[in-house]
């Protein structure tokens, strides 16, 4: 005899779920989590900052530091000792660079860090955009060192476009590391002219002076990383007695977890789960989930029932906002499903749209966007074909003014509002319909409403959904 398994049902009503969740995280002990991009001009000491904090905060091992040293010493960049801690690949070393993004983890007293690892050579920009696309803070790190700092700053230079980049993607707070210091002798004014500079950039850029914060540092000396103890800090204690950057990071202000908002999962991964099911992985990014739990998966008009929740391989009750889970469904066509669904309940289902406004930030492109050009769209992990259907506006980069309208191309560092629609692709000769994609404005959810346009598997432009046309 076939028995039929009684579906789950929700153990609470979801007013007072909220309420709970909301009680539990006001309780929570343990520490909160954000992601921070690390950004700056070549040279300007990242790596080696990371790497010497990693160590201070006891996520390098002593063993592993001097290894490292060997290493470097033998290839000949014994100054990079600190940096190949971070600094992953054969190549990199070799060439004493970071090229991709370098996840790594920091934990502060209060604060769980992962780290994106920024590039500062020009030709990866690309690579540090899919990390800022994921940050909730930028850490900028800049060269003290005469005239280093100002090659760094000038146009041709990325600490500006760095800087840009973030705000461009929605990232509100920096902290800046005026590195190198030692090179300047500890140099008080040196670093109160840089931290002047910058200041009157980062609001020009449309950061707000109260979640910009400023701390000299020596990544190489590890002075003022974690504490201000030691020889190498006497020069800086005589005029400095702020926060280190430890007391800076570990103040951070995390993602708020929108538990309150719509519930969105965008699936990001499926399989076949034990027994009966489907079970779909993706991170939350709004609302709360709980076991029982009707959901209906957008596009298409299926819906399924939630049988378990994992989170972290622990079977949970319920996951909120910023939780990644994995979700085992019941009930529902696995045929509807696919990477870019995203799943919501039914009483608040998330827009669709084939044709929305979004403000991008071109990249260094050698051929300009003009209308109709042909584009992939990245939007939650999948790549779908689109064009770039109206050029609005080129935008002033700082106060987001319209500078043009109607431009007849969009060329390499202008900030622009453009209209993009999905394109029809041919399957085997036949034009398939489209479908529309569900995304939403970032003003209404940041996860949902960020953009890179790709041509030919490179990115020439990220940036955030204004507004759904249709
Ligand atoms: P990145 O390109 O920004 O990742 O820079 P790296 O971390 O690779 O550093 C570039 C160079 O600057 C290396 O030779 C480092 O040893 C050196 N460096 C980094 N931090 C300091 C510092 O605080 N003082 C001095 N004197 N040199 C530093």
């Amino acid at each position: 005899t076939n028995v039929v398994e009684e579906p789950p049902k929700v153990a609470i009503a979801k007013e007072k779920l909220i309420e709970e969740v909301k009680k539990t995280m006001e309780a929570e002990t343990q520490k909160k989590g954000l992601n921070l991009v690390v950004i700056g001009h070549v040279d300007a000491g990242k790596s080696t900052l990371m790497g010497r904090l990693l160590y201070e905060l006891g996520r390098m091992d002593e063993k592993t530091k001097v290894a490292n040293e060997r290493g470097s010493n033998k290839a000949g960049k014994a100054s990079f000792a600190w940096a190949w801690g971070l600094d992953g690949t054969a190549e990199e070393r070799e060439r004493g660079i970071t090229m991709d993004i370098a996840m790594q983890y920091l934990s502060t007293p209060h604060r769980h860090i992962t780290i994106l690892d920024a590039p500062g050579h020009k030709e990866f920009i690309p690579n540090m955009i899919s990390g800022a696309a994921q940050a909730d803070c930028a850490l900028l790190v800049v060269d003290a060192s005469t005239g280093e700092f100002e090659a760094g700053f000038d146009r041709a230079g990325q600490t500006r476009e760095h800087l840009i980049l973030v705000r461009s993607l929605g990232v509100t707070q920096v902290v800046v590391a005026i590195n190198k210091l030692d090179q300047v002798s500890w140099d008080q004014v040196r670093y109160g002219d840089i931290c002047d500079l910058l200041r009157a950039f980062l609001i020009q850029s449309g950061f707000q002076p109260s979640r910009t914060k400023f701390v000299p540092v020596s990544a190489m000396q590890g002075v003022n990383l974690l504490s201000r103890q030691g020889d190498d800090a006497k020069p800086l204690r005589f005029w400095y007695d702020g926060p280190t950057l430890v007391d800076l990071l570990d103040k951070l202000e995390p993602p708020s977890r929108d538990i309150v908002a719509p519930l969105r999962i965008p699936i990001s991964n499926i399989f076949k789960g034990q027994s009966a099911g489907i079970a779909v992985i993706g991170r939350i990014c709004g609302g709360i989930v709980q076991v029982g739990e009707r959901l209906r998966a957008l596009p298409g008009d299926e819906s399924g029932i939630v049988k378990m929740i994992e989170v972290e391989d622990k079977s949970v009750e319920w996951a909120a906002s910023g939780t990644a889970c994995t979700l085992h469904l019941i009930s529902i066509d696995p045929v509807q499903l696919s990477i870019g669904t995203v799943l919501c309940a039914p009483s608040e289902l998330v827009s669709l749209a084939m044709t929305f406004t979004a403000r991008i930030i071109v990249f260094d492109i050698q051929i300009p966007i003009t209308p109709g050009a042909t584009v992939e769209l990245f939007h939650h992990s999948r790549d779908l074909p689109a064009t770039v259907s109206k050029l609005i506006s080129t935008l002033d980069k700082g106060s987001g003014k319209v500078v043009k309208s109607n431009p007849r191309v969009l060329s390499k560092g202008l900030s622009a509002e453009v209209q993009i629609s999905l394109r029809t692709s041919s399957l085997s000769g036949s034009v398939s319909t489209v479908k529309s994609i569900p995304i939403e404005p970032f003003s209404v959810n940041k996860e949902m409403g960020r953009i890179l346009l790709r041509r030919g598997g490179e990115t020439i432009a990220a940036g955030v959904v204004l507004a759904l046309v249709g």
